[in-house]
C-alpha cells in the first residue's frame, strides 16, 4: 500500500513533539540525547531563546516578498558573510543542494563568459556527496544516488583523492571548469581531507585556470571549530562555496558564495529563486550567524569536540572490535565500525540516544555547537552502554 509520505525515507519509531536544546521529547515524555542535530543543521540545539525571538520578531513584521524587491537581512546576512571569508558576493537559497547547483552554475558562467565555453566538467572526488538535484546527483562520488533516474548528465568527472595522479590530470584536462570538494566529507564517512590535500587541490586549479569550489554544507558554520572548516589551513581558500544546515540553524537556508571574479558570469537573470533569502530565514540565519562567529563559541566547541574525541578513543581502545578507526573534525565526529552500523545505532536508541549512519559503516555524531561538558559525558556514558551492549551481542553469537 501506498503510504502518505512518498517512501525514500525510513524514519525511527521516534515522534519528537519539543526539542530543548540538545533533547528532543516525545508526547508520552521520553526524551533523548540527540546527536544527530538534523544532520548538522540544529547549531544551537533545539528552540534556542536568540532564534525563537529572532524569527517570532521577523514573523510579526515580514514574512516574505520575494527577490523582485529588496528583501530585508539580506544585504546585512551577506556582509557578514563576505567579511568573514574570502567571499565578495552571496547568493541566498534554501538548501545545500541549491547552493551547490548554484556554485557549479556560476562556475560555468565563468568560464563561459570569459572565453573558454569548453570548460564545462565539474571534477568530484570518490565517497562525496551534494545533495540529491540532478547536478548534486552527478557530482557525487556515488553512483547508486544515480540509479534509476536517467542516463548520468554529461560534464562530470569523478577520481579518487588518493590518486595523485588521477586527479592531477582531471584538474589540467582543458575542459575542466572546476573542482568541488568537501573539506570535510560528511555523508560519505566523516572524513577529514588533510592539509596537503587541500593546498594540493588549490595550487593545481590556479595552475589550471580552473576554479575551486568547496561543499562547506555540513562543515562549516562552525561545525569544525573555525567559522569554516578550510579556515583551518592558510592560503587554501576557495573561489566559490556552497553552505546551508547550521546557516539557518534549523530554518531552510543556503547559500552560495563567491569571490567577484568567479562570480564575474553571473549577470541579471542567470539565476534565481522565489524564496531564496526570505525575511524569516535572513532573521533566523544573522541571528545564527553572530553566535556561531563568536570566538567563544568557536572556543567551545573546540574544547567539547577534544572531550567528545578524548572520551571517544578511550571507548575505541576498550572495545577495538567494534571501533575501528575515529574520524572526522570537531563536532563532525565519525567511528567507523567493524559490524553493521545501522545495528550500533538502534543499540544506541536503546540508550536513548540518537546518532546518524555515514558511508564506510560509519557511525556520526554530530550534536548542537552549544552541547555542555556534563551533556558530552553523558554521551559518552550512553556510547560505553552501547557499546557494552554490542559487546554481549558479538560474544553471544560467538
Ligand atoms: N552537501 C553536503 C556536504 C551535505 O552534507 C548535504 C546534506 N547532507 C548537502 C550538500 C545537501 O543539502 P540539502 O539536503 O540541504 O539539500
Amino acid at each position: 500500500m501506498l503510504k502518505p509520505i512518498m517512501p525514500v525515507y525510513n524514519p525511527a519509531p521516534i515522534a519528537p513533539v519539543r526539542g530543548e536544546g540538545v533533547w528532543l521529547f516525545e508526547q508520552n515524555g521520553a526524551a533523548w540525547l540527540d546527536c544527530i542535530g538534523g544532520v548538522a543543521s540544529n547549531a544551537l540545539g533545539h528552540c534556542h531563546r536568540v532564534l525563537v525571538q529572532a524569527l517570532s520578531a521577523q514573523a510579526e513584521k515580514l514574512w516574505h516578498v520575494s527577490n523582485l524587491l529588496q528583501v530585508p537581512g539580506q544585504a546585512a546576512l551577506a556582509e557578514r558573510l563576505i567579511s568573514t571569508t574570502f567571499a565578495d558576493t552571496a547568493f541566498f537559497c534554501n538548501t545545500g543542494t541549491e547552493a551547490v547547483e548554484c556554485a557549479i552554475k556560476t562556475a560555468r558562467r565563468f568560464h563561459n563568459r570569459n572565453g573558454a565555453p569548453e570548460r564545462v566538467d565539474i571534477v568530484g572526488f570518490s565517497g562525496s556527496f551534494h545533495g540529491r538535484t540532478y547536478a548534486a546527483i552527478n557530482a557525487s562520488g556515488n553512483a547508486a544516488y544515480l540509479d534509476g533516474f536517467g542516463p548520468a548528465m554529461a560534464g562530470f568527472k569523478h577520481v579518487d583523492l588518493d590518486n595523485a595522479e588521477d586527479v592531477r590530470a582531471a584538474i589540467l584536462a582543458p575542459t575542466t571548469a572546476a573542482v568541488i570538494v568537501e573539506p570535510v566529507q560528511g555523508e560519505g564517512g566523516a572524513r577529514a581531507l588533510r592539509e596537503d590535500d587541500l593546498r594540493r587541490l588549490r595550487e593545481l586549479t590556479t595552475g589550471a585556470g580552473v576554479l575551486l569550489i568547496y561543499d562547506e554544507v555540513q562543515s562549516g558554520m562552525g561545525r569544525t571549530g573555525r567559522l569554516f572548516a578550510h579556515q583551518w589551513f592558510e592560503g587554501v581558500e576557495p573561489d566559490i562555496m556552497a553552505i546551508a544546515k547550521a546557516l539557518g540553524s534549523g530554518f531552510p537556508v543556503g547559500a552560495c558564495l563567491s569571490t567577484a571574479v568567479a562570480a564575474s558570469g553571473m549577470s541579471t537573470g542567470a539565476h534565481g529563486s522565489t524564496f531564496g533569502g526570505n525575511p524569516l530565514a535572513m532573521a533566523v540565519a544573522s541571528a545564527a550567524f553572530d553566535f556561531i562567529a563568536n570566538p567563544e563559541t568557536l572556543a567551545h566547541v573546540r574544547l567539547v569536540a577534544a572531550r567528545l574525541r578524548d572520551g571517544l578513543a578511550a571507548l575505541a581502545s576498550r572495545y577495538p572490535d567494534i571501533i575501528l578507526e575515529l574520524r572526522g573534525k570537531g563536532l563532525l565526529i565519525g567511528a567507523r565500525l567493524r559490524s553493521e552500523n545501522r545495528a550500533f545505532m538502534a543499540a544506541a536508541r536503546d540508550q536513548r540516544l540518537l546518532i546518524a549512519g555515514g558511508g564506510d559503516n560509519c557511525i556520526r555524531l554530530l550534536p548542537p555547537l552549544t552541547i555542555t561538558t556534563d551533556e558530552a559525558d553523558e554521551v559518552l556514558a550512553r556510547l560505553e552502554a552501547t557499546c557494552a551492549a554490542m559487546a554481549t551481542r558479538i560474544s553471544d553469537a560467538a
